[in-house]
């Protein structure tokens, strides 16, 4: 099909919901996607923040194809072998020691709220329902995720959101104490607020969030669903400050792609979910948990956090350069490959002008330029758009 007729068509037929670039993409492979007329271009997005180990990756796509052929789908029903591989994995490598598998962030985040509040009432504590969340966050966009959401733009028009929540702004740690009481029964954050525009906490600021939920014996939630798979340059971001959260969500890497989320645990939490407190149809299938345990054997396998720490620093190093040289440039922000640049202008010019030249980047609270590309991406990749940025941010 011509690519016009790939754009009237999904136009005419799908919600619309999304801003789309006028691009049709039709295959991958690692760094590089082609759209339908033979385009190339350089991924900086990698599905935002998705695609960890590159476009159509061999090894998730042999696991993938195995297991398509031997069993896709059996329900929560019965045990699996993939599920429970990828269950241990998932533990052995963080502090948790349970999880709950959903198919998407917000799903994840929506299980983790309903865990804090079942931690208490499971107890007969009453009235300790309280979620305190950060403003400029974001946590998904159900009902009650769009709720622990801290941006009015997000809830416009779906009034009334739910009760139960409170915010808080990020890195503002009086804010949070005067805020804590007995009615709160977690807090909720991303160690590097993603969408909000790269924020990264100061350091001490987890440790003490920590600190004050174990004071008044409340949850810490980390959304790790954009910061988490190595991303930042460990696995998981709460690694760095050795903050460690009572619960965590995983999306977006987990399956490089597939719909996959996982929200975990410890077991002194998580033993307040009994059978029939939750469920989900397609949670840790088959399918998508071979898929996602070949991602985690990848990282293991070929070192990809250390890779992304030394190409993050380099990629951080560029763009620093670029905010010597071009006034336009306010701040280099972000961790590992979660870098982002905050621009005096807006960013949507910007934005156009690297996908005209081939280059995928985005812009987030409008004049955040966001680099999130595959934890694949090599030096020589970064000076191609480093060179690209330097041409667009001089125009
Ligand atoms: C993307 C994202 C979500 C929502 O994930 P979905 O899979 O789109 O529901 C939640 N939290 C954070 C931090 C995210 O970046």
């Amino acid at each position: 099909m011509k690519k016009d007729k790939i754009i009237t068509q999904t136009d005419s037929c799908i919600a619309n919901t999304y801003g789309r670039y006028k691009v049709v993409f039709d295959r991958g492979e690692g760094m590089t996607l082609w759209d339908t007329e033979g385009k190339a271009y350089k991924d900086f997005v990698a599905g935002i923040a998705v695609c960890n180990l590159g476009h159509a990756h061999e090894g998730v796509a042999q696991a993938l194809a195995n297991q398509a052929r031997r069993l896709v789908h059996v329900s929560n029903l019965y045990y699996t072998q993939p599920q429970a591989d990828l269950a241990a994995v998932l533990v052995e490598k963080s502090f948790a020691d349970k999880v709950f598998f959903g198919n998407s962030g917000a799903e994840a985040n929506e299980a983790a709220i309903k865990l804090a509040r079942k931690y208490f009432s499971g107890k007969g504590i009453t009235g300790r329902h309280k979620i305190i969340t950060m403003t400029q966050s974001f946590h998904g966009r159900t009902m009650a995720t769009l709720t622990a959401t801290g941006q009015d733009k997000i809830k416009e028009g779906f009034a009334p959101v739910l009760p139960g929540f409170d915010y808080v702004p990020y890195n503002d740690f009086p804010a949070l104490k005067h805020k804590m009481d007995d009615t709160v029964c977690a807090v909720m954050l991303e160690p590097i607020q993603g969408e909000g525009g790269i924020c990264c906490p100061d350091s001490g600021y987890l440790k003490k969030v920590r600190d004050l939920c174990d004071a008044h014996g409340a949850l810490l939630i980390f959304d790790e669903i954009q910061t988490g798979m190595g991303r930042t340059g460990t696995l998981f971001a709460y690694e760095h400050e050795n903050v460690i959260p009572d619960i965590m969500t995983l999306a977006k890497a987990l399956g490089n792609g597939l719909p996959i989320g996982a929200m975990l645990a410890k077991d002194s939490v998580m033993k307040a979910f009994v059978t029939g407190s939750h469920a989900s149809t397609f949670g840790g299938t088959p399918l998508v948990a071979a898929g996602a345990l070949e991602v985690l054997r990848t990282f293991e396998r070929e070192k990809i956090c250390d890779h992304c720490r030394e190409t993050g620093v380099y990629f951080k190093k560029k763009l620093e350069i670029l905010k010597e040289k071009h006034k336009v440039v306010d701040d280099v922000r972000g961790r590992g490959l979660l870098l982002g640049m905050k621009l005096k202008s807006e960013g949507a010019p910007m934005v156009q002008a690297c996908f005209e030249k081939g280059f995928l980047i985005n812009c987030v609270q409008g004049n955040v330029l966001r680099f999130i590309p595959p934890l694949i991406v090599t030096p020589k990749d970064i000076d191609a758009l480093v060179a690209c940025l330097d041409s667009v941010l001089a125009l």
